[in-house]
This record gives structure tokens, sequence and C-alpha cells, in this order.
């Protein structure tokens, strides 16, 4: 039994998981996929305070190290189900339960889909939701991506150094991204942007060969030959697992304030997956830490009342 599980090794759970060593508990952390979470596949981040520029992946390696040196178990699994009531919190993987007395919850969220026809079909063949990871497959090709968030743009940024044309894709007029990175982006001559349009569908026959675009002012059509198309449209949580047992949002976010406490004495919830107005790093990993202290304040209560039972009996 640990005294704190976390579900996630990104920014938030990886910082919950420091802090928490530091507070003198034991840590498990279970994590499905990579650590860093979206981190991992940012090309640069040029945010964070003190910070002035590293890459996403040295990043999400730094926390990881520092986290593990402190004496953080992260075990590569992931959570199928979890209980949250009683006193005894556990999280049930493909290999096993793990048990913790008290749980923080720093699942982030995944990358929203287009929903447009082709882009199941073409996924991993032309359609890509991670521009670091696949951008290098498109040297010297013509691509698109898709939104106007902080993510496409700088996105765009990065696939303008590797190919020949980026086309910029974004539903409105503005957009919704850094200024900073918009202004950049727009001086950019190989990047073409596409304001008030839609991908009606992605065309192809084994794989991406263009997309079938809408005009939303005009209502034309149009077909615009690309060979990779990115999707950067937005963050969508996967909470469905605590549905009824925590509080969730329109949206599907996890509802706790901003001391990360959820309705469940000793479950907390850290990053992303939280009901949130600004889903960063620097927003994740002040999660992090305050699901920590309210978890370390948690247990200390807890041996407290252990304590005071004993000396009565
Ligand atoms: P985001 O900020 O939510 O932006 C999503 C973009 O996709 C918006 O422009 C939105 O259009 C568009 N969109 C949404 N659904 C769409 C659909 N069905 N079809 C077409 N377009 C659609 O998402 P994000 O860029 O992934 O960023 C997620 C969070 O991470 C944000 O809080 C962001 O600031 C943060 N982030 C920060 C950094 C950084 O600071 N370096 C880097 C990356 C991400 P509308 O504008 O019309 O709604």
């Amino acid at each position: 039994m640990y005294d704190v599980l976390v579900i996630g090794a990104g920014p938030a759970g990886l910082t919950a998981a420091i802090y928490a060593r530091r507070y003198g508990h034991t840590v498990a952390v279970l994590e499905r996929l990579i650590y860093g979470g979206q981190v991992a596949n940012t090309p640069d981040v040029e945010n964070y305070p003190a910070i002035a520029r590293i890459t996403g992946a040295d990043f999400a390696t730094n926390l990881y190290t520092q986290a593990v040196d402190l004496g953080a178990q992260v075990l590569f699994e992931e959570v199928l189900s979890a209980t949250l009531e009683g006193e005894v919190k556990s999280a049930t993987t493909s290999s096993g339960t793990h048990r913790g007395r008290t749980l923080i919850i720093a699942n982030g969220a995944q990358r929203r889909k287009l929903g447009c026809p082709g882009e199941e079909r073409f996924a991993g063949r032309g359609v890509s939701y991670c521009a670091t990871c696949d951008g290098a497959f498109y040297r010297d090709q013509e691509v698109a991506i898709v939104g106007g968030g902080n993510t496409a743009l700088e996105d765009a940024l990065f696939l303008a150094n590797l190919c020949s044309k980026v086309h910029l894709i974004h539903r409105r007029n503005q957009f919704r991204g850094n200024p900073i990175l918009s202004q950049a982006l727009l001086q950019k001559e190989n990047i073409q942007v596409h304001y008030d349009t839609a991908v009606d569908r992605i065309l192809g026959e084994t794989a991406v060969q263009g997309l079938e675009l809408w005009d939303l002012k005009t209502q034309e059509r149009t077909t615009l030959p690309v060979r990779g198309v990115f999707v950067a449209i937005g963050l969508a949580p996967e909470n469905q697992m605590f549905q009824g047992a925590l509080s969730l949002d329109e949206a599907g976010y996890l509802v706790a304030d901003e001391s990360c406490q959820t309705s469940i004495p000793g479950v907390f919830v850290a990053g992303d997956t939280r009901r949130k107005a600004l889903r960063q790093i620097v927003t994740a990993t002040s999660d992090g830490a305050m699901a920590a202290f309210g978890a370390s304040n948690f247990l200390n209560q807890l041996q407290f009342q252990g304590y005071a039972r004993e000396t009565m009996e």
C-alpha cells in the first residue's frame, strides 16, 4: 500500500510525486503510455518561468528523472478502473490492483478528433495528432494543420521548418492562440492560412492525397492536395471511469476547487483533467503541488487520528 497513488505521469502527476516524496510519503505513479504527457510531444517550451527555452522532450525527462531520483515509483500500466470511496483507494490496471491511502487523478486530456470522413481511415497514413512525432515523415512535402490554438500555431511553425508548404486551416478569422506565435507564423513565407474554413473530408486511396475544404463564408468547396494533415483542435478529457463517483462538468472535466480536493476525502484532481480556465504546464505543475500538499495533510490527519485512538485505548 502506498501513501499516495497518482494516475498520470504528465507535469501534474510527476510534480505531485516530487512534492509527495519531499513530504516523506511513499508514492506510485501509474502511466499508460509515456511520461511527460502532452509536453513530451511539444517541440519547444518557451513560457515556463525561469526556463527561457527547453525542448518538450527534455522538460519531460527532467521531471521524470527528478521524481524517480527522489524515490517515486513510476509504473507503466494503464488504469482501467478505480475505487475512490473508503479508507483505501485503489487503481486496477491490466497487471493488477494498486492500493493507496490517497489518490491523485492527473490523467490529463487527449487530442480531440475532427470527426470528418477519412480521419479514422487514414489515421497513421497521413492523418496525425502529433507534429513533433510525425513531422519528419513529410520533409519537403506539402501538409495541412487544422486548428487555431497554441498547439496548431506552434506545430505550424515547427512544420514550416521541415515541409515545403504548410496550410493552416482555421474555422474562424481570429486565432485563439498566443499573439506572439500568430505574428511569427504570419511572417513565414511557406505558411498559408485558410481562415473561416473547415475540413469536410480527407481524401485518398491508401493514404492521404488531399483535403476537401469548405469556406464557411462563401460556402465554396475546394480541394487541397496535401500528403499529411495534422489535427490540433484541442483536448478532451477521458474521465468516464469516474462518472457517478466524482462530479464532472458538461465537457467531462473533473470538478475540484483550486485546492484540488474532490468531494471524496483523500481524492485529489490535478492538471488538464480538472475544470479550469487556463491549461498550461505551469498550471499543471501548480495543481500537482497543491494536490500533494492536500494529500500530505490528509495523511498527517489520518496518522494523528490513529495516534489519538491508540493513546485513548
Ligand atoms: P485550444 O486552445 O482549445 O484550441 C483549439 C483550436 O481548435 C481552437 O482554435 C478551436 O477553434 C479549434 N477547434 C476546436 N474544435 C474544432 C473542430 N471541431 N473543427 C475545427 N477546429 C476546431 O487547444 P490546443 O491548441 O490544443 O491547446 C490546449 C491547451 O494547451 C490550451 O490551453 C493551450 O493554451 C495550451 N497550450 C499551451 C502551449 C504553450 O503555452 N506553449 C502550447 C500548446 C498548448 P475556435 O478558436 O474557433 O474555438
